[in-house]
């Protein structure tokens, strides 16, 4: 007999066969995806695989701001895109937003809306001139989409609480909030799995064959993996699959202090066009960003972390966040976020039965589950032609 592996029965009727869809990619948009079709479609048989043993690129790595944007970052967005194209992103984040507190609960991932503010130094004064002309205009705009009246508002007066250093104005963003990252994806993956929904990790996705009927998926499984549709939501890694898509892979770091002995941080704050970003974790701070010194280098499927931008964040915790306090830094990591020429998610075709759903930016938390409630949907509507292999 050869000594090739075997698989049972059991495993091949179970897990292996007869998938309807097979999800790539268990992060935001990966599980949200899968939820929404199972939810929908009791019947349908969907399978996600994921390469890492925990989600390996952003959805439990980022620093959990449920944010539609700072003014810098607006102001960044309208010099590369038409007006009309930030609004309907900042409607799209809001809408999220809304969707993912729904769908998970506010509890459940500990969200806390405190709002946030931008830093402004006074190098940066020209900066925050223009960020006070387009609040006059934007404040009714996202008043529209939000009902939230003058959400971003001059907080000068606040200045002292924090005890930050060289910051001459702040501008104050009522309708951000703040959740738990693990928390959410934890309760997201429950919900999937409590929906009947099967999960494989450390299964990693190399090929795909198309067939008239579906794909055979290529995976470090000893057997391929057919599916009548594929949602490929691999988001910073699309690219090595799918080398024609405009994603690039784009490293962020991050860095935890320890315990303070009082924390004056409470609430998500940005800094130099939302570069920079930290916030409270209980007694800790989490800071992230700079990767704007080193563009090139940070668009690298890698995530080790660099003496440089480690540097300049720590710099930054020195010399304006926490000036005079004792701490060390604890924790650093680094994620892999997806990003491209347009700053919208990409969510199209590539494959008679493949849809990408990928290039979610560092706004994943936000528009995520909007993006896998869409690809959801599309999905829905190829498959209302396709008998399904009833559960
Ligand atoms: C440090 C950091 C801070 C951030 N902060 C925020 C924030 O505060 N607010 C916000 O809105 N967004 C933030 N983001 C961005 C946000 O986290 C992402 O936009 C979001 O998580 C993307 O979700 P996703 O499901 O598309 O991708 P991912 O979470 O990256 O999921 C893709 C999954 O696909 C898997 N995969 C890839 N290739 C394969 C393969 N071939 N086979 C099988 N599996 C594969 C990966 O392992 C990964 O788990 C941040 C990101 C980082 C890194």
């Amino acid at each position: 007999m050869d000594q090739k592996h075997r698989w049972s029965f059991w495993e091949q009727n179970t897990w292996l066969e007869n998938t309807d869809v097979c999800v790539i990619g268990s992060g935001i948009v990966g599980l949200s995806t899968a939820y929404r079709l199972k939810k929908a479609r009791p019947e349908l048989k969907v399978l996600v695989i994921e390469k890492g043993v925990l989600p390996e690129g952003a959805s439990t790595r980022n620093a959990g701001f449920a944010c539609f944007g700072s003014l810098g970052e607006v102001l960044a967005d309208l010099g590369r895109m038409p007006v009309e194209q930030v609004l309907r992103l900042i409607s799209r984040r809001w809408e999220g937003l809304r969707m993912l507190r729904e769908l998970i609960g506010d509890d459940a991932m500990q969200y806390e809306g405190l709002g946030g503010f931008e830093l402004f130094t006074a190098s940066q004064e020209a900066e925050y001139i223009q960020c006070l002309e387009l609040m006059e205009w934007l404040n009714p705009e996202v008043e529209k989409i939000t009902g939230w009246s003058k959400p971003y508002r001059i907080a000068d007066e606040k200045r002292s609480d924090f005890g930050f250093k060289g910051i001459s104005h702040l501008i104050w963003n009522a309708a951000e909030g703040q959740i738990h990252t693990g928390k959410m994806m934890d309760t997201l993956h429950r919900k999937c799995t409590s929906a009947g929904i099967r999960i494989l990790s450390s299964v990693s996705v190399s090929g795909w064959d198309d067939h008239k009927q579906g794909v055979s998926l290529h995976t470090s499984l000893p057997a391929k993996l057919k599916a009548r549709k594929v949602v490929v939501a691999t988001n910073g890694f699309a690219r090595q699959l799918f080398p024609q898509l405009d994603v690039q892979p784009a490293r962020a770091q991050v860095l935890v202090t320890s315990p303070l002995e009082s924390n004056p941080v409470r609430g998500c704050f940005h800094y130099d066009q939302g570069y920079y970003y930290f916030r409270d974790l209980g007694k800790r701070i989490l800071l992230g960003g700079a990767r704007n010194l080193d563009p090139q280098g940070e668009t690298t499927y890698s995530q080790d972390l660099t003496e440089s931008i480690q540097h300049k964040l720590e710099e930054l915790l020195r010399t304006v966040i926490i000036p005079d306090m004792d701490y060390t830094v604890e924790m650093r990591w680094a994620g892999t976020m997806g990003i491209g020429n347009v700053k919208e998610p990409i969510l199209e075709m590539v494959g008679e039965h493949i849809l990408c759903a990928v290039r979610m930016g560092g706004m994943g938390v936000a528009i995520g589950s909007l993006v896998g409630k869409d690809a959801a949907a599309r999905i829905l509507e190829q498959l209302s032609d396709t008998i399904i292999h009833s559960e």
